[in-house]
């Protein structure tokens, strides 16, 4: 129950953010629903809605004081060889899926250790365990929050605030939905044959996970039943990670 807990989600407008802050209000917390697109903020019926580009790390630090519990959720994709991949999107990436996630912790930790609770959750991904070619800001991005979530995890141990990292396959969101029309186009095949062919290919289990199974896994994460469970990286993948 968290009743009484201010619970900060980046990227809640939209796909896993959205469903982790729906799953968190009907857990009873105050939901800060952190969002660079304000206008998809509105007419969520739950929280309170915080129109924010955190890019601006300063104002990522911001949105983060005060909060009991931080889901860093906020991400985007490009899809690139190296030698051709954006160099300003690369350092917008990293900006926005680590040293945000660095400033809005930052930001939080000092109310978390004052009230001795605390939860940090960050949305990885198996990208976050495991590379796949044309992906490498996000690989790198991902990487780097695991560690980051160790390190809070480690920190935060004797101030009874845990971190972890929670880590799908591909998730039926969005930002998927756009990766397969684009594939689609590029290949000229069907859409049917980019989710079974190239995104399900790693995957045991053939089917996309639904945004609601990732935000249960997070609101556990929240329970005091999960206070042993820290600096750990729990895969939502139907097996891909395993072998
Ligand atoms: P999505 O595109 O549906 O939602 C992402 C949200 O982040 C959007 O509402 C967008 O407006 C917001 N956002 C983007 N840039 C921002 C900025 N500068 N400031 C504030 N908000 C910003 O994406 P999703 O699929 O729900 O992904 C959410 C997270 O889950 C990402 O970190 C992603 O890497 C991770 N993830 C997704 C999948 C998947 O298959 N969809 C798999 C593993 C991990």
């Amino acid at each position: 129950d968290l009743t009484g807990r201010t619970a900060l989600v980046t990227g809640a407008a939209s796909g896993i953010g959205r469903a982790c802050a729906l799953r968190l209000a009907a857990a009873g917390a105050h939901v800060r629903l952190v969002d660079v697109d304000g206008a998809a903020l509105t007419g969520f019926g739950v929280g309170e809605p915080l129109e924010t580009d955190l890019t601006d790390l300063d104002a990522a630090e911001a949105v983060g004081r005060g909060a009991d519990v931080v889901v860093n959720n906020a991400g985007v994709q490009t899809v690139a060889p190296v030698q051709d991949f954006p160099v300003d999107r690369f350092s917008l990436m990293l900006r926005l899926m680590l040293e945000a996630p660095f400033r809005v912790v930052r930001g939080a930790l000092p109310h978390m250790y004052e009230h001795g609770w605390g939860r940090v959750v960050n949305i990885s991904s198996v990208h976050g365990l495991r590379a796949s070619p044309y992906k490498s800001a996000y690989v790198a991005a991902k990487h780097g929050l695991e560690g980051l979530s160790k390190v809070i995890a480690l920190e935060g141990a004797e101030h009874g605030v845990t971190s972890n990292c929670v880590n799908p396959g591909y998730v039926r969101t969005p930002l998927v939905e756009h990766q397969i029309t684009e594939q689609a186009r590029a290949h000229g095949v069907s859409e049917e044959q980019v989710v079974d062919e190239v995104l399900l290919a790693r995957s045991p289990v053939k089917r996309l996970v639904e945004p609601e199974e990732v935000a249960e896994l997070v609101v556990y994460l929240c329970a005091r039943e999960a206070s042993f469970i820290n600096g750990a990286s729990l895969p939502v993948d139907g097996a891909w990670t395993a072998s």
